[in-house]
């Protein structure tokens, strides 16, 4: 996110001051204060009856033609788990179940800046897919012919949810 330069509610110039123990801009008219905070993100690590997992390639910025795991930004007014199966559901036509919480994440990624990331491991009963214009490619794959997925959060993601798998 772009930092403002001009109040966003009176237009003013922002000034700069120390507020909470962080340097924040902050309007000296209507005292408006530049807070910036991390965007929610859902991951969905997705699995087949089969046990095998979905991974997709990525047909835009940042990480084009990456094989990742599917999700996206949370829209308001709609819950972790409600995004993280609309964010499927778009990108491949598939209707998962939430099976659990894998973890909460948080990472810098540009041009996004902060970001909160809440990874689910959901699960299909029926595993056809059909991509939409955010991919270039999609499939459920067992580990040994698994695509390599070079993103390191998705990474994270992927070893700590086989932890959770190894303890249940
Ligand atoms: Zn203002």
């Amino acid at each position: 996110m772009k930092p403002y330069s001009f109040c966003p509610v009176c237009g003013t110039m922002l000034n700069r001051a120390m507020i909470d123990g962080r340097g924040r801009k902050i309007c000296l008219s209507c005292s408006w204060v530049h807070y910036i905070n991390p965007l929610p993100v859902a991951i969905a690590y997705t699995v087949n009856r089969n046990e095998e997992l979905l991974v997709v390639r990525r047909a835009h910025e940042p990480a084009i033609n990456e094989w990742s795991l599917p999700g996206g930004f949370l829209e308001a007014g709609e819950s972790a788990e409600e995004g993280c199966l609309r964010e499927l559901i778009e990108e491949t036509s598939l209707e998962g179940e939430i099976d659990s919480l894998i973890g909460i994440y948080h990472r810098n990624v540009e041009p996004y800046g902060s970001l909160l990331v809440l990874a689910y491991r959901v699960v299909v009963d029926n595993d056809a897919i059909s991509i939409n214009h955010e991919l270039f490619d999609a499939g459920f794959y067992p580990e040994h012919l698994m695509p390599e997925v070079r993103i390191p959060l998705h990474r994270t993601i992927m070893m700590d949810a086989a932890l959770c798998e190894s303890v249940q």
